[in-house]
């Protein structure tokens, strides 16, 4: 059989893809990715990450007659039989020239290749699935249920890189996180940790274990609700004593269930009492952001708020006055 998969809007690799296009492979089927035609293939499998697609994938995939979607922008319920979810993934499915055009921001283009290059290469995957939290914005807890684990560091190695990408959603919640890290410091990876860390569970102990381990990027973490203030102000200054500040990024969820003046506070109180770097993180569920929103969120992102007042910045001001 000739299978097609369709990455409709990754920013990076599709792990379900790759343990699909790794089955497929398996049972003497040729597997295409992305570039095919209904003439081209006999079975299509079309993943969406973000809802907003969710339409446009439909539309895409009813040009197939025999097509599967899934993917959490489709719906929280499709999963991958047992079977294919225990797979390893195909990690020769992508190549650089399919991540290469989804490098965004000011790069050079022999920056963008070696970044396109590394993300191939670097083994990825869960350790667990699942949370303890029930954040009420998140789809993980629907989605993945309570904390469970699925897969040893071993498993996540892709030999041709000494990267892993870690894709679970609370690091610091899982029981053995300090022996994971102490495994990942001694088998000398460099970890990618692309959820974050929930740093309301910092401890001494996991600030070291973290701090010895090579990260490929900043630490990051969240504040999305007013309530947590303290445990992640706390947490900061834990994470602090072993991590330096320059190497955290804090996460702001905005509107959500926070007025626009707790967003300002929870920025302020981020960047200069912290004195970690804010990035804000607007929940949309679907929706065309607000517009005061998306102008604070290019303000504190870009860091503009380092040379000007939020009520002086021009984009923000001319929108007022149109
Ligand atoms: S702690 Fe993070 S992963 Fe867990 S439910 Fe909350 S937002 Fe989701």
């Amino acid at each position: 059989m000739k299978i097609g998969l369709r990455d409709f809007d990754g920013k990076q690799v599709n792990l379900a893809l790759m343990k699909l296009s790794a089955y497929h492979k398996a049972q003497g089927d040729t597997v295409v990715l992305d570039k095919f035609t209904p003439a081209d293939v006999d079975k299509v499998y079309v993943s969406v990450i973000f809802k907003k697609n969710r339409e446009a994938a439909m539309q895409y995939a009813s040009q197939f007659s025999n097509v599967e979607i899934g993917g959490t922008g489709y719906d929280l319920t499709t999963t991958l039989p047992a079977h294919i979810e225990s797979l390893r993934p195909d990690y020769d499915l992508y190549s650089m020239e399919d991540i290469y055009p989804r490098m965004k921001g000011v790069m050079t283009k022999e920056r963008k290749i070696e970044k396109a290059t590394e993300i191939i290469n670097a083994g990825i995957g869960f350790l667990y699935r699942g949370c303890i939290r029930h954040c009420k914005f998140c789809v993980v807890p629907t989605k993945e249920g309570g904390l469970q684990r699925v897969a040893q560091v071993s498993d996540l190695i892709n030999p041709k890189s000494n990267i892993i990408t870690l894709l679970d959603a609370n690091l610091t919640s899982e029981p053995d996180a300090i022996d994971t890290l102490h495994e990942i410091r001694d088998r000398k990876l460099i970890l990618d940790i692309t959820q974050g860390i929930d740093v309301r569970l910092m401890t001494p102990e996991i600030a070291k274990a973290l701090s010895e381990v090579k990260m490929l990027r900043s630490l990051h973490y969240a504040w999305d609700l007013m309530g947590f203030e303290k445990q992640v102000l706390t947490g900061i200054d834990t994470l602090a004593t072993h991590v330096k500040r320059w190497r955290h990024m804090c996460f702001m969820l905005v509107g959500f269930n926070t007025t626009f003046a707790e967003d300002y506070y929870r920025f302020h109180k981020l960047a200069f009492e912290a004195k970690v770097d804010p990035f804000v993180m607007i929940y949309t569920n679907g929706k065309k952001a607000d517009a005061k929103l998306r102008h604070f969120a290019r303000w504190v992102n870009a860091r503009v708020y380092t040379k000007i007042p939020f009520n002086e910045y021009r984009p923000w001001v001319k929108a007022q006055l149109a």
